[in-house]
């Protein structure tokens, strides 16, 4: 069913069940300019960008201590908006979210500049960082609430002021985030949500001549689009962080791991339902253990509880619309008639008609150049594929256009390291599947990712300009 919209608002949807849960203000392109001078002046004033670095951490720390005082209403927001189940929310974009602010808070007082050698004992070279000044921070929907964090931790750390667009889809989760920042002590100003579409309220910004920098989650194909209108605006610095294809590359030595191996392998390819950036969504196995992997791995994505998300037990929930059930449904059909093998149990009765449910599903036997094989599809659909050497192993990995994230199963170290460093991607696991923690930089390589990195210190440099001070002493 489609909801009559204003151009004013923007309806936000429950994918499990088809209704309307609310409507949200669709900022408009001139709506959007005015917020970028807001932010110009609020930075401008001082009041965040000069107020000592310690304190700004101190309110970055108690906005943190907040998220964790509604983490119940946050997981609520993003399990009702994105259709993820409610205890993915509970257990992992959550607690995720409230560690990154509170690492970042932490982190506002320990990034340091450099001195450079000089040309001799008469000079001193300095080398700091200072914030860019009013930036933007544009969202997807399948962790909203984490990719907010990620941004809003360093962004407000480094002393900017944050235009935060979060998806069509999926909003509460970031205006519940900038009343705690309120609550918080963050001044006003340095923090705005600009809810809209991607098209006006997301352009805009990416086109803003008041817009210094500019950090994107989403989809290969808008990362483009920004790219272009920041270098057809003001070229503002930009970081993209985009699609994947992340291959799971499992060494005939690899089932040691037994049922580990399999319940990575499980989170790995339908966490979110597989609506995951890094979603291992090529499994490529060693010929020799190929028949059992897939007996086990069927076995066990057959198995998942589906349902609905608010029920606890639910492992997988509904895709984020019908929009996106269409198309995994026509790649899967597509992928059959060419002669795949299909491996599903379909899904449970009793589901709500309009929900956009989608089974966990692996496919063998996918044709060469297959979109299930070449395209992030987005979806709880998992292609396996054989190999018989190492070489195999890493030319299929990297036979993509994307590199975000790989993982390596095998005991052999001198294997691991080799597929480490010859796998094409910015994060790659060994013996897990993995994006790190907080501490370690997460950016995709090829066509996954641009600019800058998310995480750790290095994420710094995305809401950064460095300067150099050259001092005459004599
Ligand atoms: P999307 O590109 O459709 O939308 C992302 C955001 O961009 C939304 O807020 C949208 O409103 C906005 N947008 C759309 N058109 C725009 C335009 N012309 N100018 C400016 N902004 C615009 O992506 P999505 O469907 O929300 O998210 C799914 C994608 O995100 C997948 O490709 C996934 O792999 C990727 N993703 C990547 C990471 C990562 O860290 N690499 C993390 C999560 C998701």
């Amino acid at each position: 069913m489609t909801f009559t919209e204003s151009p004013a608002t923007l309806n936000v949807v429950n994918p499990a069940t088809g209704e309307l849960i609310t409507t949200v203000p669709a900022t408009s392109a001139e709506d959007v300019a005015e917020a970028a001078e807001r932010a110009r002046q609020v930075f401008a004033s001082g009041v965040w960008s000069r107020m000592p670095v310690r304190e700004r951490g101190g309110v970055l720390l108690r906005l943190a201590d907040l998220m964790e005082r509604d983490a119940g209403t946050l997981a609520r927001l993003d399990s009702e908006d994105a259709g993820k189940p409610i205890t993915e929310c509970l257990t992992g974009d959550v607690p995720g979210a409230v560690e990154s602010v509170r690492w970042f808070a932490e982190a506002a007082d320990k990034v340091f500049g450099r001195v450079a050698p000089g040309g001799g004992p008469d000079s001193l070279g300095l080398m700091t960082r200072e914030p860019v000044g009013a930036v933007a921070a544009i969202l997807p929907w399948n962790y909203p609430l984490a990719m907010a964090a990620w941004k809003v931790g360093p962004a407000l750390a480094a002393g900017n002021s944050l235009l935060l667009k979060p998806a069509e889809a999926t909003p509460r989760s970031a205006l519940h985030l900038a009343g705690l920042a309120a609550e918080a002590g963050l001044p006003d100003g340095v923090l705005t949500v600009l809810t809209g579409h991607g098209s006006v309220t997301g352009a805009a910004l990416a086109r803003s001549p008041l817009v210094g920098a500019l950090s994107f989650t989403g989809s290969t194909e808008t990362g483009r689009r920004i790219l272009k209108d920041a270098a057809d605006s003001n070229f503002k610095r930009v970081s993209l962080e985009m699609g994947g294809k992340s291959p799971q590359v499992l060494m005939a030595d690899a089932l040691a791991y037994g049922d580990e191996l399999i319940d990575h392998m499980i989170e790995a390819a339908f966490l979110t339902m597989g609506q995951n950036c890094t979603a291992g969504s090529r499994v490529l196995v060693h010929q020799s253990i190929a028949d059992e992997v897939l007996e086990r791995f069927t076995t066990a994505a057959k198995s998942l509880v589906i349902g609905a998300p608010a029920d606890p037990r639910t492992q997988v929930g509904p895709l984020i619309d019908r929009a996106a059930f269409d198309r995994v449904a026509a790649a899967v059909d597509a992928a059959r008639a060419g002669g795949a093998r299909i491996h599903t149990a379909g899904l449970p009765h009793g589901l709500p008609q309009r929900g956009a449910y989608y089974p966990p599903t692996v496919i063998t036997h996918a044709p060469e150049g297959s979109d299930v094989l070449t395209r992030e599809l987005f979806g709880p659909v998992v292609t396996v594929q054989t190999f018989t050497s190492e070489d195999e192993a890493t030319h299929l990995a990297n036979a993509t256009e994307y590199g975000l994230a790989a993982s390596v199963w095998t005991r052999d170290l001198d294997t691991a390291l080799r597929l480490a460093r010859g796998v094409q991607a910015g994060v790659v696991s060994v013996n897990a599947y993995s994006e790190g923690d907080i501490t370690t930089p997460f950016g995709g390589w090829k066509q996954s990712g641009f600019g800058g990195v998310e995480k750790s210190t290095d994420a710094f440099d995305q809401w950064t300009r460095q300067k150099t001070v050259w001092i005459r002493t004599r």
